[in-house]
């Protein structure tokens, strides 16, 4: 049931008869009326602003280096007229929220950053990082504000706005968001989910009611966009550049109690406070992100700017930038139009990076460690165990499911395949499912046909050179012992059908930016099941259309957001 009341009926109120959730801070003392939804009920259990050392000083903007601190206490600034676009129904679940309570004042005003919750005390992370290679010293979270860590069915969610106003680590940039960039991260991140890759989710997206100005391809044009929030949610927003940051500062203290704050609560199965603990954690965390990164090669995901304040501890894909999908297979593909040069996160490169990362945060675990050895030998069995991972992987999106030495070849051949003609990643392996034992070679080329952007390209010598492969394929299948209708089940379970293709985000934004909010929820329905045939929804089983090819957004994207 909903209440209406003036804002000093609220505090009253809230601090009088809500036990576990209120509002009790208008940031910036911004005149207004909430409703209160008494049903919503967060189980706010903080630990990281608890026990970790805070930065003594409690100005939330004024910017500067912080030392000897984990974070600082920040305010959100409040919007000037909040509306919810969106909201995770998923996160909503995982959260114990209703859709009643989300469509609720209370749920707008926290989740925009126009209120905190009782008994909070948001905070922005001090981090460093790698960028391009280059140690960039002090980042932080410069538009990110942690709200509080919730537990429900015992899962712990820390919940972060992103876009709600600068803190100490916004340097010069302002600390919002624009519409566009929080459509792509918010659909984004619970794809990700659903496609089964570690990631950090979303659970709202908010329009602000104010602009925001932005240059988008860095040329000068700049102009006022829809600011927008995010409010994302993981178990920890942790990366690798809190612990560089320390290290880098030669700030060997704060180091280990962030390393043992970390494994307490995130690795359970290891021993803070030891050497060996220490090391199992690196190798972990190693484990983790090369699970991560191989499941963004099986699905095409690029993420565009892996520094290494962008790398979760916790293996989680985080920070929704300038990412894209792989259209046409291309190892040298990347979206980000800041890297188009040197191309360091070109998707042909992810494995390779996150391992120059790992380096990265073993430099900065070795001081508490205190030999490099074991740490050498976690990142030498990183490169093993990524060929064996790669390799499995590859033979999954292949329907190969006995273990045959020869799949390299047939792997290695089918990349040197895509080279010669742009082909389609996601629709190739979904069509490669329908091909058959008893097909002729030619026969299954023309089940993947539809895979091609320009079939006129397809020359004979290209044509024999498919059907090659395909007669060896075909050879391989009847090595296995399970049914064609078994593998298809099999590799559409690993192959997904539907991805949030550039263009199909660009579209929803695209449609936003003009009132039209429709497309977003569209989205987020059609990626829920991306392994599931959706009939109605083929139009979404389509290669990139041609107007899509070079356009801002959908191809060419900046760091800009
Ligand atoms: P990114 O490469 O987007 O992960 O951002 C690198 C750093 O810039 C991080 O410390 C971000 O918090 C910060 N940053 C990015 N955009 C903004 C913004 N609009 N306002 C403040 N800080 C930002
Ligand atoms: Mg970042």
């Amino acid at each position: 049931m909903l209440y209406t009341y003036t804002m000093q009926e609220c505090i009253e109120t809230l601090q009088n008869k809500i036990n576990n959730l209120s509002i009790f801070v208008i940031p910036n003392n911004r005149e207004y009326k909430c409703k209160l939804n008494r049903s919503m009920k967060l189980n706010i259990q903080d630990t990281f602003n608890k026990v970790l050392p805070a930065d003594p000083l409690s100005d939330s903007t004024v910017r500067r280096e912080v030392k000897n601190a984990c974070f600082s206490h920040v305010q959100p600034t409040a919007p000037s007229a909040p509306s919810l676009l969106h909201v995770s129904t998923d996160m909503l679940n995982n959260l114990g929220l209703s859709e009643e309570d989300a469509s609720s004042d209370f749920f707008k005003n926290i989740f925009s950053g126009t209120a905190i919750l009782d008994g909070t005390a948001p905070y922005s992370m001090c981090y460093g990082g790698h960028q391009f290679g280059h140690w960039a010293g002090q980042l932080g979270d410069g538009r990110a504000i942690n709200l509080a860590e919730v537990v429900h069915n015992d899962q712990r969610w820390a919940l972060q706005l992103k876009g709600a106003g600068p803190t100490p680590y916004s340097r010069g940039a302002d600390g919002f968001a624009v519409l566009r960039s929080s459509i792509r991260e918010h659909l984004c991140s619970e794809s990700m989910f659903h496609l089964g890759v570690p990631t950090t989710r979303s659970l709202s997206l908010m329009l602000t009611g104010d602009q925001v100005m932005r240059d988008v391809m860095y040329d000068g044009n700049s102009a006022y966009e829809p600011g927008a929030v995010v409010c994302r949610a993981a178990e920890s927003f942790i990366r690798f550049g809190n612990f560089q940051i320390f290290a880098s500062r030669e700030d060997y203290d704060n180091l280990r109690v962030l390393a043992d704050y970390t494994i307490k609560h995130f690795f359970p199965g290891i021993t803070a406070g030891t050497k060996e603990g220490y090391v199992q954690f690196f190798k972990e965390v190693s484990n983790r992100t090369l699970k991560m990164v191989i499941d963004w090669q099986r699905v095409g995901f690029v993420h565009g700017v892996m520094n290494t304040d962008n790398m979760s501890i916790l293996g989680l894909t985080i920070d929704y930038g300038p990412y894209g999908w792989l259209e046409g297979y291309d190892p040298k593909w990347t979206p980000n139009t800041t890297d188009r040069n040197q191309r360091r996160y070109r998707y042909g490169n992810q494995p390779t990076v996150a391992l120059w990362n790992l380096f990265q945060l073993a430099n900065a675990l070795h001081p508490i460690i205190g030999e490099g050895k074991p740490l050498e030998e976690i990142l030498e069995a990183y490169k093993a165990d990524f060929s064996e991972l790669f390799v499995d992987m590859m033979r999954k999106k292949l329907g190969l499911a006995i273990d045959n030495r020869g799949d390299v070849e047939l792997i290695d051949g089918i990349v040197q395949l895509f080279a010669l003609s742009e082909t389609d990643m996601t629709i190739f392996f979904r069509l490669l499912s329908t091909v058959l034992k008893v097909d002729a070679s030619a026969n299954a080329l023309e089940r993947v046909h539809k895979s091609f952007y320009k079939p006129d390209e397809l020359t004979d010598d290209i044509k024999n050179q498919w059907i090659k492969w395909f007669d060896k394929y075909i050879e391989r299948l009847h090595d296995e012992t399970i049914s064609d209708v078994a593998r298809m089940e099999n590799m559409n379970r690993t192959n997904p059908k539907y991805v949030l293709r550039n263009y199909m985000a660009q579209l929803a934004i695209d449609a936003a930016e003009s009132g039209d909010y429709g497309l977003i929820d569209e989205l987020y329905t059609l990626l829920r099941n991306p392994y599931d045939d959706q009939p109605s929804q083929e139009k979404w089983f389509a290669k990139r259309p041609e107007w899509a090819r070079h356009k801002i957004g959908s191809s060419m994207l900046s760091c800009s957001s």
